[in-house]
């Protein structure tokens, strides 16, 4: 079960929602480039006759807009708000990054829906599904083929006649309740949108948990999981020893690049790897069904995992010349003791642990009650008032930070995160979304 914690000012988000109310115009001051001071006046404009909202245009967002633009008939249009509109993480940040999927499950989200497929059929080829379909379908690719496919699904669906597109970064959600209408605000034009179904694909960020006082500078998870920059962060003609915290995909990700710069162009790079799991989790292909699919290493990582890395492989393997483990393993008091003892003779250190979704807009719901906590059924991705879990309010989530919940063959709980996973959800509960918006 996911909980939405909503902002503890409310006066601040009862002031605005009466600005947008009122329609009052607003001021800002800008320079033209010869140093004339020009004053203008924009309208707060609403959009007033949306179908439905959608915030984020990662691998989520673009699969939710695709399902709405299936489900929701008589022409609703579709409001679509991002800052950048660039296929969300896995374009800006991962596109050096070894994919954990088989490239046909991107073909398939591609093919998935008929606007899709709309788009696919009219685009110009060689394009970016047609070099997915090149590859070997059962293998994996870098994630910059899933990030061009998903630029070229963006750019065709900003196209479509019934979707509408606002650049900018939506900042509160408000429902009221005698109309069952979400007003929707954003910080560009037009500035809120009223509609009776909103949904967050608003994505996760890299986590990062507090260190030590004596602990060196940090050097961020996504420069870590992109080699060509790293190469450039990391010195290569002096000692550089740097930590590296977590043992899940990403940390073993971070710890192969880090091998083939020190095997390659940083000769004295070193490497403490501390991690409580001394030996590795792999996603297994079993009959019919792959166990630890959500949580296991997958791809390269898997590869560089078994043969490199895993319990005493470390010992006599070629990258355990670079890299030494230190063992979390004893708990939290001792790994604190193991960090402050073994950061301190580390340049750099990068943090592996794991994803925290990004702060979503405000929520704030009817004018008795405008504080709520909200929780979210993982199952259906509604949201529901605490203690309400009967009444459907219109707003769901979706994506890596409000991923489906399921249940593994072993009775393991999971969350399924991959875009395929969010699709095969997202057309399961996209239509039980536009009903109960309906309501
Ligand atoms: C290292 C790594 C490797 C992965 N590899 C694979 C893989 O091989 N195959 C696979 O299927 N999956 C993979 N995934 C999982 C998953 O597909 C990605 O994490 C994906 O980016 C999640 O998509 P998303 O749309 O939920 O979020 P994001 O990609 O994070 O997109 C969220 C979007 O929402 C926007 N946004 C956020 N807040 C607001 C706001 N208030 N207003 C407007 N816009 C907002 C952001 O700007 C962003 O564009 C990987 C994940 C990671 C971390």
């Amino acid at each position: 079960m996911h909980v939405l914690r909503i902002f503890p000012d409310c006066s601040s988000s009862f002031a605005t929602r009466s600005v947008l109310i009122r329609k009052l115009p607003r001021c800002t001051n800008s320079y033209l480039s010869s140093g004339q001071l020009v004053r203008r006046y924009h309208e707060n404009a609403t959009l007033k006759d949306a179908a439905a909202v959608v915030v984020g245009a990662g691998p989520a967002g673009i699969a939710v807009v695709g399902n709405l633009l299936e489900e929701v008939k008589d022409d609703g249009k579709i409001v679509w708000v991002d800052e950048q509109f660039q296929g969300g993480r896995i374009n800006k940040f991962y596109r050096e990054v070894p994919g954990n999927t088989a490239v046909k499950l991107f073909v398939d989200y591609a093919e998935a829906l008929k606007p899709f497929r709309h788009i696919l059929n009219t685009a110009h080829k060689p394009n970016a599904i047609t070099e997915l379909e090149k590859l070997p379908q059962s293998g994996t690719c870098s994630l910059s083929y899933a990030g061009d496919m998903l630029n070229l699904l963006t750019a065709g669906l900003r196209q479509h006649p019934r979707i509408q597109t606002v650049e900018g970064k939506a900042t509160s959600a408000h429902l009221d309740l005698e109309s069952k209408r979400w007003t929707l605000t954003t910080n560009s034009q037009p500035s809120s949108i009223i509609a009776p179904l909103v949904v967050y694909c608003t994505g996760a960020f890299p986590s990062t948990t507090p260190l030590p006082s004596s602990s060196p500078p940090i050097i961020p998870l996504d420069t870590a999981l992109t080699p060509s920059i790293l190469s450039t962060t990391i010195p290569r003609d002096q000692p550089f020893t740097i930590g590296v915290i977590g043992g899940s995909h990403s940390a073993i990700l971070v710890l192969m690049n880090l091998y083939r710069l020190a095997t390659t162009s940083h000769p004295l790079l070193k490497i403490k790897w501390f991690t409580r799991h001394p030996t590795l989790r792999y996603a297994v292909q079993k009959d019919g069904y792959i166990q630890y699919d959500n949580t296991g290493l997958k791809g390269k990582a898997a590869e560089f995992g078994r043969t490199q890395l895993d319990g005493d492989v470390l010992l006599t393997s070629e990258a355990g010349k670079f890299i030494t483990r230190i063992d979390c393993s004893g708990g939290k008091e001792q790994e604190w003791t193991l960090l402050e003892k073994e950061l301190k003779d580390c340049q750099g250190v990068v943090q592996a642990v794991g994803y925290t979704p990004a702060p979503v807009p405000e929520v704030s719901i009817g004018d008795d009650k405008p504080l709520v906590k909200l929780e979210k059924d993982a199952r259906t991705g509604a949201f529901y008032v605490e203690g309400e879990k009967q009444k459907p309010i219109g707003l769901f989530g979706a994506g890596i930070a409000f991923p489906e919940e399921v249940v593994t063959p072993e009775g393991e709980r999971e969350y399924a995160v991959g875009m395929w996973k969010f699709m095969k959800y997202l057309r399961k509960v996209v239509p039980e979304w536009v009903e109960a918006s309906k309501a």
